[in-house]
């Protein structure tokens, strides 16, 4: 029998195919296992339409069968099997496939379509087998043939012997080298996690003779082997169970078993849609961080199947990063069996599925924010950080999906508190959301900024955690209320009185302050009389938009060391210490410069900044106390 050629573009993809689509060399028997699947649909689709044709279940099934004497691998279906012409057809052009033009054909219904709309998933057998064999009765046809092929260089068609209708193929596995072992495949135990870990949830069972040690009959310790026909696959995937058979467990479980993580999971999200977009997902917020979520190693992502058949393991499409630590996948029918992330990227249906799922994600959190606040605060506190980053990142294009599901610590609750509970409480003179910065919420708690806003009565958040302020600038207002630091300059509390005292209190000292400037040169913008400072002698405040707290952020990061906030030093001149400082204005320049000094360096201590020079500093103090 002459040997045909592929056609010449099939060369060239062949060796392509073989070479660099598949990554992973594993994925041939998830290939093949699909097609036979397919073949098998096939005769079940053509039962619907033909009343001659009787769609027997116990009939249909995949059969694999390793060889280790001959180095061969089989898979076997009782699927719809190819004619001459189809052999010549779908195996003989790389790049066509069958199933396309079937589905095209007979303009099937949702619901059956048919994995793999691409047509190269047959030659990844070539990636492990030297020499491949198609041996294929066709339904209603009383001849079989044999397909044979050693690569690129082409393919021969003979007429064989076989009984009944469908495929075999044989693959003849290559030797191994020394990075590869195409031994394993030989081997039961891969085979069947290759099977369990790609094919799981196949609709008809993939059988397999398993091996097993058992207890020689009538003997204690007398072992011999049995060989069993298994049927590897579950079939039913959990995802298309209906959600009122299933119990947290049965979800919790599946969390281990897909090593989403060793935590259990806060929640978990069953999606069964038929709207626009048909598919099944299952998704998990875990409680716990990944120990590698924060680093550059993290791969956000969901599981991807076609049908029952795992097309990608973490296809980062299908969420958004700020819901980066959601696990779980997703199964859709409209999706064909793509090769590339390149081409699933723009998929619309893979677009309308994210944009479904991240309602849902969203939905799901708010719920759990609403009725299981122990849960939410669980989960706020390993992965609020990332919402906050998301309210942040991307020029604050998603800050409307996210600011309801943020909390901050709330002075007056001692406890975090959401920005609508913050607003419900809020009087109606009260202008801002008043917030304060700082390392911790013992820390804010003494800052001497606050004193004015909570003698006022009014709620302040306190944010801790770097990322905080800059979410909140990103927001601007909250139901249309304005955020507001306590250490702004304005702080938008209107108090006549006190406001007159401090013009007053400016112009009567005005040199002494210009004075003190001058000291301090260019470390502060201002010198002035504080509204806010009860108890305290000093603070410092900003002026402008980089508060004192982005400052310290901003500069421990590369390349920004030169980001600096406008400070202003604002001076309590209720306090004794007042009192002091003008004495030496009057009486002893030196000592109102020590003074100074000494103020300005406890007020960057305070704010957590470091003091210019801690010796200057010291020997301050020592001058102070002979
Ligand atoms: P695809 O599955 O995407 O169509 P493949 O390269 O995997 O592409 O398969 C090419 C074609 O070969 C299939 O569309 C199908 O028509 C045919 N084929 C492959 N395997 C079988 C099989 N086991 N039984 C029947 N037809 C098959
Ligand atoms: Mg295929």
């Amino acid at each position: 029998m002459e040997k045909k050629e592929f056609k010449a573009e099939s060369k060239r993809l062949l060796d392509l195919m073989v070479n660099s689509i598949y990554t992973h060399k594993e994925i041939f028997l998830r290939e093949l296992i699909s097609n036979a699947s397919d073949a098998i649909d096939k005769i079940y689709y053509k039962a619907l339409t033909d009343e001659n044709l009787k769609f027997d279940r116990d009939n249909y099934y995949i059969n694999i069968v390793p060889d280790k004497k001959n180095r061969e691998l089989r898979i076997i279906d009782t699927g719809i099997g190819m004619s001459k012409e189809e052999l010549e057809e779908n195996l003989g052009t790389i790049a066509k496939s069958g199933s396309l033009a079937f589905k095209n054909e007979n303009e099937l219904k949702d619901g059956y379509d048919i994995i793999g709309q691409f047509g190269v998933g047959f030659y990844s057998a070539f990636m492990v087998a030297d020499s491949v064999t198609v041996i294929t009765k066709a339904l209603g046809s009383d001849e079989a043939y044999k397909w044979e092929s050693q690569g690129a260089d082409g393919y021969t068609i003979d007429v064989y012997e076989k009984d009944a209708v469908g495929t075999e193929i044989i693959l003849k596995l290559k030797e191994n080298t020394e990075d590869e072992n195409y031994d394993e495949y030989l081997e039961e135990y891969r085979l069947e996690n290759l099977i369990k870990k790609y094919s799981d949830f196949i609709r008809y069972p993939i059988k397999m003779n398993v091996t097993e040690r058992k207890l020689k009959e009538g003997s204690e310790n007398e072992y011999e082997d049995h060989i069993e026909e298994k049927i590897i696959n579950s079939m039913v995937p959990i995802w298309r169970k209906n959600k009122n058979e299933l119990t947290k467990e049965d979800y919790d479980n599946f969390y281990s078993e897909k090593h989403y993580g060793f935590d259990k999971p806060v929640k978990h999200i069953h999606i069964s849609t038929d709207g626009a977009v048909m598919y099944n997902a299952i998704l998990f917020i875990p409680e716990r961080i990944p120990f590698d979520y924060y680093t550059k190693e993290y791969e956000k992502g969901l599981e991807l199947y076609s049908n029952g058949v795992l097309i990608m393991n973490k296809c980062s499409d299908l969420l958004p990063d700020y819901f980066s630590f959601v696990k779980g996948l997703v199964d859709s029918e409209d999706l064909s069996l793509n090769i590339s992330r390149e081409m699933l990227q723009h998929d619309r249906q893979l677009k309308l599925i994210a944009k479904n799922i991240k309602n849902k994600i969203k939905n799901e959190l708010l719920s759990l924010l609403k009725n299981e606040r122990d849960k939410y605060e669980e989960f706020y506190e390993s992965f609020g950080r990332q919402l906050k980053y998301g309210v942040y990142s991307e020029f604050g294009s998603n800050k409307d999906i996210l600011q309801d599901l943020l909390m901050f610590y709330s002075s007056k609750e001692k406890k975090l508190v959401t920005l609508d509970e913050y607003i419900s409480r809020m009087t109606e003179e009260q202008k801002y959301i008043y917030y304060a910065t700082g390392d911790s919420v013992e820390r804010i708690a003494k800052l001497p900024q606050t004193e004015m806003v909570a003698e006022k009565g009014y709620e302040i958040l306190y944010l801790t955690e770097d990322i905080d302020e800059f979410a909140i600038k990103m927001i601007m207002s909250y139901k249309e209320k304005e955020f507001k630091s306590v250490s702004s300059g304005d702080l938008g509390i209107e108090d006549k009185e006190n406001e007159n005292n401090t013009e007053n209190e400016d112009t009567a000292n005005k040199e002494l302050f210009e004075k003190m400037k001058t000291i301090l040169s260019s470390k502060v913008k201002d010198v002035k009389t504080s509204k806010r400072l009860k108890s305290h002698p000093v603070c410092l405040t900003n002026d402008g938009e980089i508060s004192i707290e982005m400052e310290k952020v901003l500069s421990s990061m590369p390349n920004n060391e030169g980001i600096k906030a406008d400070k202003v030093l604002e001076i309590n001149v209720n306090h004794d210490i007042f009192k002091a400082l003008k004495e030496a204005y009057e009486k002893d320049q030196e000592k109102l410069a020590l003074y100074t000094n000494l103020l300005y360096n406890q007020a960057l201590l305070i704010e957590g900044l470091p003091i210019n020079d801690p010796v200057d500093f010291t020997n301050d103090i020592c001058k102070l106390m002979i």
